[in-house]
């Protein structure tokens, strides 16, 4: 017999957690067939000597929805060892949807997920209605990461009840129409069902999306669908607005999970912002509790702060100001020369001071990059590595007594390409470090594909085994890569995937675990249209292998697609 795949002499890191081992891996079609001294031929030996070899990452917590159309490769994710990913997170989804609603659609998610409108209505060939007609499409399209995809509140909710979805409580019918096609959708292999009732989630116009207009018995309806079939999973975007509001939620929460015993993800976050926020251990306490009392419950951790991203070639903080904007239409080089002029760097210092004063309004991160207000100094820095050590802008502009403004012109002068962040949730290290340790958490939330131009998330996995693996030694490289992959697999119900195990699935990483890291983003206009986006790869990945083929090889796509969809329980066969 002959392998299509050999990887010859790597450390395998099996995904288990266990400790590593030196082995060959033999992939014939797709699958994981042999681990060990392999002396069958193969049609390709891969040589990993000196490499890891591990299951490919899984993220749960994306929104390729629209990308996947017109990306087949699934970057950023792709370039950080990512195989498998979920999408349709948060409620936001492209299905079910009527032909008539595909610009709202369209546009919502413009409003929430910062995804270009011009490049989902240019990008995206709109061949379906229903959800298993979405899903029939993901699968036959070219792709080279495995999706699973869950059915959306706030398209299910428009889908069924047209523009009233956006105002009105659900009727008897409204809710029996609902049901039925979240059970339509799960038996057809949706993951499950997501919604969201985070305040920061809006229509173009401003007004609450869809499914933050449903109750909660609403909820319980939809939800109860899914126990009824005893398959998929619940995930919500949560209450973040903090105080009691946030309590009174979670506890409202607790009854869903404790009624229907279906699992529940939300993000466990930390954050400085807003009144009175409930700290991330208040959290994970409170999933503990909900366990012991018989419910199932997982929180959705990143590794990292998650951030609003400026710079000159996308937003800065300062664009809302009329002389910025003047300047900020102008070609990229005619803004450099201008910003290097004295006598205008003097008016674009001066203009700050009429910026809205600071207050306690909690900011949701796409917003962030457009927020009208000043920024907090403090926490805004220029991203000089990826190590999350840099000094503020506040630092930098007391240590060189210049106006902090100037500072960020100083920057973007130095070079073009340099990137801002200013934290908006998990600003501590300790804070994401605790959240990270807390066994009910999963590292899983790049939220890869929303944000394009306001936040970047692909890189959560590069910077767990970068930052917290190797500088910080907080995790064994074994521990790390459990939680990317079998703790995932297993959180999300896929069977055969997240482990280096024969008769898995061959989704496979091979890299150095000296130099695996996240690479500095950079601005760039490649979507559809021409729109820009956040694009960051890593350095350190020899090769990403989706079922036995290679997707990846040192940073470079090799053009073959060999993603399938990822089902639930019920179409799986
Ligand atoms: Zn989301």
């Amino acid at each position: 017999m002959s392998l299509d795949l050999l990887i010859k002499n790597g450390t395998v890191v099996d995904g288990s957690g266990l400790p590593r081992f030196r082995a060959d891996v033999g992939v014939e079609s797709g699958r994981i067939v042999e681990i060990g001294r392999v002396r069958a031929p193969a049609d390709r030996t891969f040589d990993a000597d000196g490499l890891i070899v591990a299951p490919g990452f899984i993220d749960g917590h994306t929104h390729m929805d629209a990308q996947v159309n017109w990306d087949p490769l699934g970057s950023c994710s792709c370039w950080h060892g990512v195989t498998s990913v979920v999408m349709g997170n948060c409620g936001f989804a492209l299905a079910p949807c009527k032909p008539e609603d595909r610009e709202w659609f369209a546009r919502c998610l413009t409003a929430v997920e910062d995804i270009p409108t011009e490049a989902m209505m240019s990008g995206i060939e709109w061949t379906w209605e229903s959800f298993p007609e979405y899903l029939a499409t993901v699968e036959r399209l070219p792709k080279a990461l495995n999706y699973g995809m869950y059915i959306g509140h706030s398209a299910l909710r428009m889908y069924v009840m047209g523009r009233r979805g956006l105002e009105e409580r659900a009727n008897e019918d409204d809710l029996r129409a609902m049901a039925h096609a979240v059970e339509e959708a799960v038996r057809a292999g949706a993951m499950g069902f997501s919604t969201s009732r985070a305040t920061t989630h809006v229509t173009p116009d401003g007004s609450p999306v869809a499914s933050r207009i449903a109750d909660w018995e609403e909820i319980d309806r939809l939800v109860g669908a899914l126990a009824a079939l005893d398959a998929g999973i619940f995930q919500i975007g949560p209450d973040i607005s903090g105080g009691e509001a946030q309590r009174a939620f979670l506890e409202r929460l607790r009854r869903v999970a404790l009624e229907n015993g279906r699992p529940i993800m939300f993000g466990v976050l930390a954050t400085r912002q807003g009144v009175d926020p409930n700290p991330w251990n208040y959290q994970t306490r409170y999933m503990d509790d909900v366990v012991a009392a018989g419910g199932r419950m997982f929180g959705q951790a990143t590794t990292r702060s998650i951030n609003a991203v400026f710079s000159l070639k996308s937003y800065l903080p300062f664009d809302v100001l009329p002389g910025w904007q003047a300047l900020r239409k102008l070609p990229l080089d005619e803004q450099k020369c201008r910003l290097a002029d004295p006598e205008m760097r003097r008016r674009l210092v001066a203009e700050e001071a009429q910026m809205k004063p600071r207050d306690s309004v909690l900011q949701g991160g796409g917003a962030a990059t457009t927020d009208p207000r000043k920024p907090n100094y403090a926490n805004l820095y220029p991203m000089l590595g990826v190590d999350w050590d840099d000094p503020s802008i506040a630092d930098l502009a007391r240590q060189s007594g210049k106006h902090p403004v100037e500072i960020i012109i100083d920057l973007c002068l130095e070079d073009d390409n340099r990137v801002f962040v200013q934290p908006i949730v998990n600003e501590s290290p300790a804070d994401v470090l605790g959240i990270l340790k807390h066994p009910r958490t999963l590292a899983t939330f790049s939220d890869s594909g929303a944000h394009v131009c306001q936040e970047m998330g692909s890189s959560l996995q590069t910077h767990l085994l970068s930052y917290w693996v190797r500088n910080k030694q907080q995790f064994t490289l074994e521990e790390a890569i459990r939680m990317l992959t079998f703790d995932n697999a297993s959180a999300w119900e896929l069977p055969d995937r997240g482990l280096v195990r024969t008769g898995y699935a061959a989704d496979l990483v091979v890299f150095d675990e000296q130099r695996i890291k996240p690479c500095l983003p950079t601005v760039e206009q490649d979507l559809p249209g021409g729109a820009r986006r956040l694009v960051q790869k890593a350095d350190g990945i020899a090769a990403t292998i989706v079922n036995g083929t290679v997707a990846v090889e040192n940073g470079e796509a090799t053009g073959d697609f060999a993603g399938c969809g990822l089902k639930s329980r019920l179409a799986q066969h």
